[in-house]
């Protein structure tokens, strides 16, 4: 609930695209630079698209239906596409969207030693984020569900473009990497009707092509975790996604005590290892959100480690519990923050 009252913020240009036209519909700028915009529900959050040149407006619409074509497809709880179907049957053909998703997952798993794991969704549906009957699992409960995310379970015939899961229950959950997955594939939809500059906002994921059509960078805020209706930061982008994940985004709260929606694989329980926000920036929407799920499982020491690994891939910005934030050396000029910030060096 929580998270669609603040994407509903958010689509509304609060404060994630500090300085970005948010106008509805299609409209002739007074620099004569054409421009058109949509918002759309999908994957439980509002969506915009924004671009500017000659054929906004097609090109515009052509997004949206990608958005609603991806949203069927790999949704885990309505019966509209090939993943619902998958989980009931234990097993199933796959789409080139979702073959793509489901091996890249797996590569995210064994990258990230576990921290990604695709087959979290009977952990999420004892915690009653599938259904929205929140409550902490019993022991039992929970040790059920952690047997039926062994990903040596999974197995996929990529010639047969199909998987099995060989345990009864087991069920893929695409919502870690999902939305950076489509707003990659919005960003190539656009291009492919010329568009040179345009963003896309998914619930506050944000990926950009090209710069603002002045071609000033764009600026995109990054929220407060400890305060969700405002900014912390903004950090200014040319052609990459920003993509943030934070314990504040979907969670309730029972006995006092906060539960969030991004679980650790190897206790079953929301994550609590010192981060309450990641943002990954890179060209690779999936991979960033592959990896602001993963780097927040991890925690701050952990996610340090595997960013100086990994720094060609990926820039960061990291957020502790305690406020401290961290933001990698590349990214370090392009980020502004009213309080001060410690520089991740990478080799
Ligand atoms: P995000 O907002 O991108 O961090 O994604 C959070 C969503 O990813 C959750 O709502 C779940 O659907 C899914 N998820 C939660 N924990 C994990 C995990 N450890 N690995 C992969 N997906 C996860
Ligand atoms: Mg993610």
């Amino acid at each position: 609930m929580k998270k669609k009252m603040l994407c509903l913020l958010l689509a509304c240009g609060l404060p994630v695209l500090a300085g970005c036209d948010q106008n509805s519909g299609s409209e002739q700028a007074t620099d004569e630079i054409v421009s058109a915009t949509q918002d759309v529900f999908a994957m439980d959050t509002y969506m915009t698209v924004t671009a500017y040149g000659e054929a906004a407006e097609e090109a515009v619409s052509a997004a949206i239906t990608e958005i609603e074509r991806l949203n069927a497809l790999l949704t885990a709880t309505d019966n509209t596409g090939e993943v619902y179907a998958v989980n009931q049957n234990g097993g199933g053909t796959l789409s080139e969207d979702g073959m793509y998703l489901l091996e890249r997952s797996l590569e995210f798993y064994g990258s990230t030693e576990g921290a990604f794991n695709v087959a979290i969704f009977p952990i999420m549906a004892a915690w009653g984020f599938i259904d929205d009957h929140f409550g902490v699992p019993t022991e039992e409960e929970l040790n059920g569900a952690l047997e039926l995310i062994d990903i040596g379970n999974i197995s996929v015939d990529e010639e047969a473009s199909s998987v099995t899961l060989k345990k009864e229950g087991m069920a893929i959950d695409f919502g870690g990497i999902a939305k950076g997955y489509t707003s990659s594939n919005v960003i190539r939809i656009l291009e492919t009707y010329g568009i040179e500059n345009a963003v896309v906002n998914l619930g506050g994921n944000v990926q950009v092509l090209g710069t603002k059509p002045d071609g000033s960078f764009w600026r995109v805020g990054i929220i407060n975790p400890f305060n969700p209706d405002t900014g912390i930061g903004v950090v200014e982008v040319a052609d990459c996604a920003v993509i943030t994940s934070g314990g504040y985004e979907r969670y309730f709260v029972q006995d006092g005590v906060n539960y969030h929606h991004i679980i650790d694989p190897s206790t079953g329980y929301p994550a609590n290892n010192g981060l309450v926000s990641v943002t990954i920036v890179s060209s690779d929407g999936t991979l960033a959100d592959a990896l602001s799920t993963s780097l927040f499982v991890m925690g701050v020491d952990n996610a340090i480690s595997f960013l100086e690994k990994n720094s060609e891939l990926f820039d960061a910005i990291l957020i502790t519990e305690d406020g401290e934030i961290s933001v990698t050396e590349g990214l370090a000029e392009n980020f502004t923050c009213e309080q001060s910030f410690s520089i991740i060096k990478t080799p």
